[in-house]
């Protein structure tokens, strides 16, 4: 009977800590004679193991008091331990575990409490010895490989494979300069290699690095390979198999997520509202909705920052160098200030519909040596190439890397049967 409650009780603690293994669970209450468990240093086996979280308002030593802990040793725990814990800082909603005597008296006799999936403080007591020590898990990285095709965008695909969107978003930063997400096809495929981090070794804490990927976009084969040019800076960086580096001087778009390109640069559009007459369309629409956040596709000065009432709207301008500016109109609301120096990426406003303009869209324009140009036609310089001195040295690195992309077996495709959806988003944020 005893045996029957500690393999229950062995059941309830994995199946709190490991809730995305179901199968493991039942193994183990196949077996009939108790396993040895551990967990932060301790043999499990050896408690009574309660596995709560922090109520709102609950302290230390109203946890304690109810694990049948006096009141002279609360103080004393308390007061030991405060150079490692200060136990008034127990927050709601925090998990713990506490370790009580197996007998009838159920009586605690360390406290964990759990600050994130792999560190924890301790505190162990009993009527002699108080000690409290902060401990860290051990992390075990492995490497993973995985190929997905797309069928309607790229996060669906990543979502089932049961990849994050931590890791979607790792991927979609590595190819924000090289590839339109909103415009991968149906068909694309890609494969990548990177790394999980896990503790007590198999529950999953976090992604490592991206070593590796591969995207073929309308039959083209576009790599990524992570490397560090400069040791000392030790700045990551992806280049392409011939070490062009993927991160050029321009995002491709000014809206990260969720948005659809509604007019493109062109110079003989035709629109109702002028009476068909050629009105050139000198910008490219980025429809979004109302409020999205818009980024400064590059890095540079806040040249303009205005309110027209008719045309622009709320618009910034940025100078980048003495060739490129670029422009951004119809803001809902500015978040920069002329003169100021915008890093690429930075938020600069939000989308809205102001000055002469119908939908919620940014219109972008790109401005090269005072004149607008179509940015999607430009050859637009990479943000700094490998130095030449570095490229045997990148070839060596990078060769081990491509024959284990290519041998990623393509049957690891998940054929999923998704209805072809219109919107064109890439991603959840
Ligand atoms: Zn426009």
């Amino acid at each position: 009977m005893k045996n029957l409650l500690f393999i229950f009780l062995v059941v309830i603690f994995l199946s709190a800590c490991n809730e995305e293994k179901p199968e493991v669970v039942k193994e183990l209450a196949k077996i009939s004679k108790p396993i040895d468990l551990y967990e932060f240093g301790f043999k499990l086996n050896n408690y009574k193991v309660i596995n709560d979280t922090i109520q709102k308002g609950e302290s230390f030593g109203v946890i304690m008091d109810r694990h049948h802990v006096d009141y002279p040793l609360i103080n004393k725990i308390a007061s030991k331990i405060k150079d490692t814990f200060d136990v008034r800082r127990v927050r709601a909603g925090k998990p713990y575990t506490i370790l009580a005597s197996k007998d009838s008296l159920e009586k605690a006799q360390v406290f964990i409490y759990k600050h994130n999936k792999s560190t924890a403080t301790i505190v162990e007591f009993n009527d002699s010895i108080v000690h409290g020590y902060n401990f860290r898990k051990k992390i075990k990285t492995v490497e993973k490989e995985i190929a997905g095709k797309i069928y309607s965008s790229f996060s669906v695909t990543m979502d089932s494979l049961h990849l994050n969107p931590n890791l979607t978003n790792a991927i979609a930063d590595i190819y924000a300069w090289t590839l339109d997400f909103y415009k991968l096809q149906k068909g694309d495929h890609f494969k990548l290699i990177y790394e999980e981090q896990f503790i007590d070794d198999s529950t999953f804490v976090r992604y490592g690095k991206v070593k590796a990927a591969v995207f073929n976009h309308k039959g083209k084969d576009l790599y990524a390979y992570r490397f560090i040019p400069d040791p000392n800076k030790g700045i990551v960086e992806y280049f392409d198999e011939d070490g062009d580096m993927l991160r050029s001087q321009f995002l491709k778009s000014p809206i990260k997520f969720q948005y659809r390109i509604s007019s493109r640069y062109n110079l003989k559009r035709k629109i109702k509202h002028y009476g068909y007459k050629v009105k050139p369309h000198r910008g490219t629409d980025f429809a979004a909705n109302e409020g999205t956040p818009i980024m400064a596709t590059a890095s540079g000065t806040v040249s303009e920052s205005a309110y027209r009432k008719r045309g622009n709207g709320h618009y910034v301008k940025i100078k980048h160098n003495n060739t490129y500016s670029t422009q951004y109109l119809h803001m809902r609301r500015r978040k920069v200030k002329r003169g100021q120096y915008v890093k690429q990426g930075d938020i600069i406003g939000w989308v809205g519909h102001t000055g002469s303009t119908e939908g919620r869209h940014v219109c972008y324009r790109f401005w090269k040596h005072g004149r607008q140009v179509d940015p999607f036609k430009q050859k637009l310089p990479a943000a700094e190439p490998l130095k030449k001195s570095l490229k045997p040295k990148f070839l060596a690195h990078i060769n081990p890397f491509k024959k284990q992309l290519d041998n990623i077996k393509e049957a690891g495709y998940q054929e999923l049967i998704i209805p072809s959806s219109t919107t064109t988003d890439t991603f959840k944020n």
